[in-house]
């Protein structure tokens, strides 16, 4: 079973990153504001560069002061796509396509995803992630603020970029 993860970021803006491996990379989007789990939820989802399968386990500040990424969620996927006739089409045709339909199977995200290029503001690299209506999905619950801590270590990456320190808490 090809490998899913998402990874959260902080760099000149903190987002998170879906990547999914296809064809021996990972294919990637950047999603500023993460996966939502409530299907009526569209978050943009703008398509970035492939990266080395070694990629998903990396996890830790990097060099720059207060930036850095966590594992956020790994897993195993399914390509469910299928094209214009409802045939099925591989992850890599759908893409190309602009329309992926994926069953992710992660500690956090789980069932069905659809990923569609939406070409927001004429660009082709903007798509949409939603969550599919299935018993995974919950109206109620934010997963990104219910489950911040990495999958590998338990840290936030508040805790991973501050070199376990949480800061900025208000505190005088
Ligand atoms: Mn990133």
């Amino acid at each position: 079973m090809p490998l899913f993860v998402v990874q959260e970021h902080a760099a000149t803006a903190r987002h998170f990153d879906l990547r999914l491996e296809v064809d021996g990379v990972l294919v990637s989007w950047a999603v500023p504001k993460g996966p939502s789990i409530d299907p009526r939820e569209r978050r943009l989802a703008v398509h970035v560069d492939d990266h080395d399968l070694a990629h998903a386990e990396v996890e830790g500040p990097s060099d720059r002061p207060g930036r850095g990424k966590i594992v956020w969620d790994i897993g195993t996927y399914l390509d469910a796509s299928t094209d214009a006739d409802g045939m099925g089409v591989d992850a890599a045709t759908a893409i190309q396509q602009g329309h992926l339909r994926v069953h992710l199977e992660g500690a956090k995200l789980r069932g069905g995803w659809a990923l569609i290029q939406a070409r927001l503001g004429g660009d082709d690299d903007n798509w949409l992630l939603v969550k599919v209506d299935d018993q995974h999905a919950d109206r109620d619950r934010d997963v990104v603020a219910d489950r911040p801590e990495s999958v590998r270590s338990g840290r936030t990456l508040d805790e991973v970029v501050g070199n376990g320190v949480v800061r900025d808490r208000g505190d005088p």
